[in-house]
């Protein structure tokens, strides 16, 4: 072995001698564990030669640097040149980054259809399977991580599961169940006739209607039983949903806050989704640790965020898909105005928020566009605003201190995953170069790779 690693020389030196008779059997157990563990699977070690390396600690760009990686994580980042023989992984032609990450997904919606009778065709399935494909997709595209905020009950608990698994190909998930929604509103299922019902588990609302602060304190401590990461909670109305206004407020403070403090008592963070000025202003106030859409926020919203801390995380780029594709394709015209009415909005409010330096994380509803093109938002981020290492750094750092995994993923350094990207061109000169990503590697394993040596 070319890398013995430290706790493995250990173990084998300790193996046999009196001492080890004087240890409890539970920590003979332990060491004896280990020691297969580590014969078992001796971590490989791959080098990765890097041109240029955005590491996302910094705005600025290290050249020539090699990233030594071991079994799944990081092990060191300097100017080095790996040993003879080595695993080599030439990217010296490329500019190098963090997986990227996508605070705002669905990874269970389809966009190439809008036509409200898929919600009465399609199974829980269905939905499974799409996400299956989009998973990969996202995963091809360079988002090595992404934050699902709103499916069936529990498919991205399930998909985070089997991904983590190793059993298919995707991001790493960040899993919530249903947006939590008041009854009639944004996540629940309007202007049909009174006997028309699609519901999966009718004793618990489907895990995401609630009307009050009781019932919010049961549906986030359901939904924390059945395995989500994070909670997502519908706090004013929306546009993709039928008889709801984007600017009304859906729960009350007093609601949004027994939501709040039922999430972080249970460890988790809490999303809100946000598009009329009150609502966002009485999310911020109740704890909420992101506001979703952010459309309408005004000068004291900008500022309490400042003051609170709280991320937001702007769509900035699927206005472009609702207004030119959606149509195409199905959407009813109540979403196509209520679209007009927002989207514009919400991209002056991004500057205004940029401007102020307000937390900001990388999130593209994605599932309302097509999955794959997340990227796309990254030239709507420069455009209204952000420096290219800004707009970057949203969709890594910044993103990755937002989902809570800051000590895992988000940037180069040793002891993060081995979640890498490349792009042939420099992003930083064009951040549009991000949408073609090169090179894929998650946890070590490559998903793509045009030009490998080993
Ligand atoms: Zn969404």
């Amino acid at each position: 072995m070319t890398n013995p690693i430290v706790p493995l020389k250990l173990n084998r030196n300790k193996k046999g001698t009196w001492f080890m008779k004087k240890l409890t059997g539970l920590l003979v157990i332990v060491i004896l564990h280990s020691i297969a563990f580590a014969q078992a699977a001796a971590p490989k070690t791959t080098y990765i030669l890097a041109g240029h390396l955005f590491d996302a600690t910094t705005d600025k760009v290290r050249e020539n640097v090699v990233i030594t990686i071991e079994g799944d994580r990081i092990k060191s980042v300097a100017a080095t040149q790996p040993p003879p023989g080595a695993t080599v992984i030439d990217l010296s032609h490329y500019t190098v980054l963090p997986g990227l990450i996508d605070c705002h997904t669905h990874l269970g919606s389809r966009a190439d259809r809008y036509n409200e009778i898929n919600r009465f065709k399609d199974t829980p399935f269905d939905e499974a399977f799409y996400a299956v494909v989009n998973a990969r997709k996202t995963l091809e595209a360079g988002f090595t991580t992404v934050r699902d905020v709103g499916s069936l009950p529990f498919l991205a608990v399930d998909l985070r599961n089997t991904i983590n698994e190793g059993y298919i190909p995707g991001p790493r998930i960040v899993a919530s169940g249903p947006g939590i929604s008041i009854t009639g509103g944004h996540g629940d299922l309007n202007n049909f006739s009174p006997q028309t019902r699609v519901q999966m588990f009718p004793d618990e609302r489907n895990f995401q209607i609630a009307d009050d602060a009781n019932q919010l304190r049961h549906v986030v401590r359901a939904q924390v039983k059945y395995g989500v990461d994070v909670i997502k909670i519908l706090a004013t109305g929306g546009v993709l949903s039928k008889g709801d206004s984007p600017g009304a407020p859906q729960f009350t403070f007093e609601e949004l806050k027994a939501a709040a403090d039922t999430a972080h008592m249970a460890g988790r963070k809490i999303a809100a989704h946000a598009h009329g000025t009150e609502g966002i202003k009485n999310a911020i106030l109740a704890g909420i640790d992101s506001i979703e859409h952010a459309s309408m926020i005004d000068d004291e919203g900008i500022r309490l965020a400042k003051e609170h801390g709280t991320y937001l995380v702007m769509d900035i780029y699927n206005d472009e898909y609702i207004l030119n594709e959606a149509p195409k394709v199905g959407l009813p015209q109540e979403n196509i105005e209520k679209e007009k009415m927002v989207g514009r909005l919400q991209r002056e409010n991004f500057q205004k928020a940029v401007k102020a330096g307000v937390k900001m994380a990388f999130g593209t509803d994605a599932g309302v566009y097509p999955h794959g093109d997340n990227a796309k938002q990254f030239a709507y981020m420069v455009k209204f605003g952000m420096t290219p290492p800004q707009a970057i750094r949203a969709a890594t750092s910044s993103a990755a201190d937002l989902i809570g995994r800051a000590s895992d993923v988000g940037t180069i350094e040793p002891g993060k995953y081995a979640d890498i990207i490349a792009v042939s061109q420099d992003p930083l000169a064009d951040v549009k170069v991000l949408e073609h990503v090169d090179f894929v590697m998650k946890g070590g394993t490559i998903y793509k790779d045009p030009r490998q040596k080993q």
